[in-house]
């Protein structure tokens, strides 16, 4: 090695001393595949087994699962420590917006922490009951122009299939919709949908999603797959679902041989906390990554649940590891009964400057704000730009250290 080689090589070294004191260990928080929260899942699934009358082949049928969701107080507290006055409050509360939640993820719940995030995302709360917030924020009662269409976009839209979930999430923007029963959109619905799109020929990507899509039987998905790729200008399909972190069990060999024939399909789902990635939902992403089903995250940030980088990080590494790129992370929208989980914009962005530069760029998702009156997600970032002339632009780095550059 040359003189300069050398020196070469002791800066590098040097600097990578420096970087090293950036990483950060995660440890402290718990994972869906730590052994601790597998064997506590084995053991409320037990309960819940005996509680339900169901033996191991029905926890893996996604039907049973739905069939038997827990929406009644009295059941929750034969697999939760609930005292009096709790129970009280789920039942009131429960009335105001229903509650329904898979044996699954259910049995997800550390049942000795009150402030479990798992609890705290699906177990109503009395904070759901204060008057802030606003049924409908999005505006989406005046952005459909036909059937079950949602138009918000030049080149792409929604159709929301039905209106079913596999749970109701606490944080749910649409729980408008959800209030009263679980219903599909009718056949004349779609039809009139499809139609729009086919008359419509900029619209080059669909998104299928609800409520949870995949609440549907395989047979309707078929015959909606089908139907749009029958017309010529649809060039991708996106499923909107949520069954990979509530119902994993509906990934099933029958279902994806069905999408198999429908690609390209790309499925973007909703992980909030590193306990949701578990065992059963690491083998459904293996499963359609397998079928050629590319798959994103859009996390809410949500107080309790997962307003902290350090969570964040270790979200986005799971998912990861499950061939599941994080997309989004959504600023909650100021929904009627969901205001209490709300995070500040400053904190949102300050997880996002945290993220950038100590994370890989694969686990940095967009963090947007859904615009007031359906004008669409809007992408929010740090600061970089520190001043701009017609001649220069002076950045900064993730570290903080100001650059130049020309324009
Ligand atoms: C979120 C959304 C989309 C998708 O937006 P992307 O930025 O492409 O993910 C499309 N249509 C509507 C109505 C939406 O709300």
């Amino acid at each position: 090695m040359g003189n300069e080689d050398r020196n070469g090589r002791k800066i590098s070294l040097e600097r990578a001393e420096e970087l090293k004191g950036y990483y950060q260990e995660l440890s402290g928080i718990e994972k869906g595949t730590d052994s601790s929260s597998v064997s506590r899942y084995e053991e409320q699934k037990r309960k819940l087994l005996s509680l339900l009358g169901g033996e191991e082949k029905d926890w893996k049928d996604w039907k049973w699962q739905v069939k038997h969701r827990i929406d009644d107080v009295d059941d929750l507290a034969k697999i939760l420590k609930l005292t009096h006055e709790e129970k009280e409050e789920i039942r009131r509360c429960g009335e105001e917006n229903r509650f329904a939640i898979t044996p699954y993820y259910l049995a997800l719940i550390n049942p000795e922490d009150k402030k479990d995030p798992i609890r705290r995302l699906c177990i109503p709360d009395s904070l759901e009951m204060m008057a802030e917030g606003e049924a409908d924020p999005m505006a989406e009662e005046f952005t459909s122009p036909a059937g079950v269409v949602t138009r918000r976009y030049p080149d792409r839209l929604i159709i929301n299939v039905t209106n079913a979930c596999a749970m109701f999430c606490r944080h749910c923007q649409r729980r408008r919709k959800i209030g009263g029963s679980d219903q599909d959109a009718t056949k004349e619905q779609l039809e009139e949908s499809f139609e729009y799109i086919r008359n419509n020929p900029e619209i080059r990507e669909v998104l299928v999603t609800g409520g949870d899509a995949l609440m549907l039987e395989d047979e309707q998905l078929e015959f909606i797959f089908s139907s749009l790729r029958s017309i010529p200008t649809v060039e991708v399909i996106r499923i909107g679902s949520r069954v990979l972190v509530t119902l994993p069990m509906r990934i099933n060999d029958r279902f994806l041989e069905m999408i198999e024939k429908y690609h390209p399909i790309y499925l973007n789902t909703h992980f909030n906390h590193p306990r949701e990635v578990t065992p059963e939902a690491i083998e459904a992403c293996a499963a359609l990554s397998k079928a050629g089903v590319p798959m994103g995250n859009q996390m809410v940030l949500l107080r309790g649940v997962n307003d902290d980088k350090h969570v964040v990080h270790l979200l986005n590494r799971e998912i990861l590891k499950a061939r599941v790129r994080p997309y989004y992370m959504f600023h909650a929208k100021n929904v009627s009964g969901t205001t209490h989980l709300g995070v500040s914009i400053d904190e949102g962005l300050a997880i996002m400057e945290y993220l950038r530069g100590r994370a890989s760029g694969m686990l940095i998702p967009t963090y947007a704000v859904n615009a007031p009156g359906g004008l669409g997600k809007i992408p929010m970032l740090p600061q970089y730009i520190v001043e701009k002339t017609s001649e220069k632009i002076v950045l900064r780095t993730w570290e903080g250290k100001l650059v130049e550059y020309p324009m």
